[in-house]
């Protein structure tokens, strides 16, 4: 404790000292904006430039099978999950059953993460709506985390599998690197829901 108040205290010189260097000049914000990292995909405000409606689930699930091709050369699984079933569900969390929490207000069934040509995820529609695009972007890609790699939740706050799939402080940065982990397999404590053989 004694130690975090002498590094205050510097902190506060150091301050002080740059200020009267200032001799009273305004001190200059500068915004240092974010270069973007590289992606095949674009996540712009709109994810299909043809489709203005963000609700519209699929646009999310044809991004993730765009991004899985590009980013790792396939599968393709558009493909493998020919008609793939993602919903909007109306029910409160308290009227589904297990598996979904108000900080992870989306889930993905048995009959999904264990069947390799379904997919079938579920979306509490009122949670949804508060969302942002890269919070929404960051749901989805989770839920196909279980769904498509039947991956189970990672005790990393900066994977995509992550439990509380709603952080408020992403950025696309965050995301680019997480999703390219997820494509990768590559995250540390990587776990695999068991499905019957
Ligand atoms: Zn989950």
């Amino acid at each position: 404790m004694k130690k975090l108040n002498l590094y205050f205290f510097i902190f506060l010189l150091i301050l002080a000292c740059s200020k009267s260097d200032d001799s009273g000049a305004e001190i200059e914000i500068i915004e240092e904006e974010i270069e973007q990292i590289f992606s095949c995909v674009s996540y712009d405000k709109q994810l299909d430039p043809q489709n203005t409606n963000q609700d519209d689930l699929m646009q999310y699930w044809y991004k993730f099978v765009d991004d899985v091709k590009c980013t790792r050369g396939g599968p393709d699984y558009g493909e493998r999950n020919p008609s793939p079933n993602i919903f909007f569900e109306y029910r409160t969390v308290a009227q589904i059953a297990s598996g979904v929490t108000p900080d992870h207000i989306a889930y993905s069934t048995f009959s999904g993460y264990c069947n390799d040509s379904a997919v079938n995820v579920g979306v509490l529609y009122n949670e949804w709506t508060e969302k942002n695009l890269l919070q929404r972007l960051w749901i989805m890609y989770h839920e196909f985390g279980h769904d498509v790699y039947k991956y189970e939740h990672s005790t990393d706050r900066a994977d995509i599998m992550f439990p509380a799939s709603t952080r408020g402080d992403i950025n696309i940065n965050d995301f680019i690197e997480a999703k390219d982990r997820m494509f990768k397999r590559s995250f540390p404590g990587i776990k695999y829901i068991p499905c019957p053989s």
